[in-house]
């Protein structure tokens, strides 16, 4: 997958994509990340991308002229059609059946906002827009990476053990079963005798009963279907 981004700051990408599994990723060719400065499609010494909102208020807002050429310009850089995401607190709530949706396209262009957001004229070019939650940050760059990392790990050759994005949380509509490693007793806490019992079915059957159950207990809207 080719995951292009727009941002007024390339810096907050460079350190974060070439570290761990995305690293990895990138230099199996598995992923391929492009990072954009929308000053680069800027015409006047001061590489401006943001005026006055019209009508008054407070902040500025991101000029449709230099967003619309970078993107233009983006698309027309590789001959698969991007799926044009824009991060938005107006957007659509990120949830993990998204990330598996877009874990399935070939290539995404991600395009950040800063300041009171983007002039209204530039969602033409949104095929979808994604707000990560219900709360507003101050650039989209933490939320870009919010999908990224949510959307790569469910690409094949990402995760280390291709299983383990189908048992975790969301992936069945639940929560994941609780987990321990060594050792089995600490500070008078033991391991449920059941993981160590070595029946494989028992321990399934155990696991899907302690996601059910700490579902209900935490997360009862999962049961009811609100999170889909
Ligand atoms: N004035 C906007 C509003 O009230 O909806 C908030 C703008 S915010 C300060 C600047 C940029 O941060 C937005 O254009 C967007 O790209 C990004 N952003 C902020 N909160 C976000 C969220 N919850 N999800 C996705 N992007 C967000």
């Amino acid at each position: 997958m080719r995951i292009d981004v727009l941002t007024i700051f390339p810096e907050f990408f460079e350190p974060t994509l070439g570290i761990s599994l995305l690293g990895k990723a990138q230099n199996n060719g598995v992923l391929e990340f492009v990072i954009h400065d929308l000053r680069d499609w800027t015409s006047d010494p001061h590489r401006t991308v943001d005026d006055e909102p019209y009508g008054g208020g407070p902040g500025m807002v991101m000029k449709v002229e230099p967003l619309s050429e970078a993107i233009e310009a983006i698309i027309a850089l590789d001959p698969r059609k991007p799926e044009v995401i824009f991060l938005a607190p107006i957007g659509i709530p990120f949830k993990q059946p998204i990330a598996h949706e877009l874990a399935h396209l070939d290539r995404l262009l991600l395009v950040c906002g800063r300041y009171e957001g983007f002039d209204e004229r530039a969602f033409t070019y949104a095929d979808r827009i994604i707000s990560i939650g219900d709360y507003v940050l101050n650039g989209g760059e933490v939320a870009a990476l919010v999908v990224i990392e949510a959307t790569a790990r469910l690409i094949e050759g990402v995760l280390g053990h291709g299983q383990s994005a189908l048992e975790e949380s969301f992936s069945d509509g639940l929560l994941e079963y609780p987990h321990y490693t060594r050792p089995s007793s600490f500070r008078g806490e033991d391991v449920p005798g059941i993981l160590l019992s070595g029946n494989h079915k028992e321990i399934d059957r155990w696991r899907l009963e302690q996601s059910r159950a700490r579902t209900a207990r935490l997360r009862p809207d999962l049961l009811k279907g609100e999170n889909r």
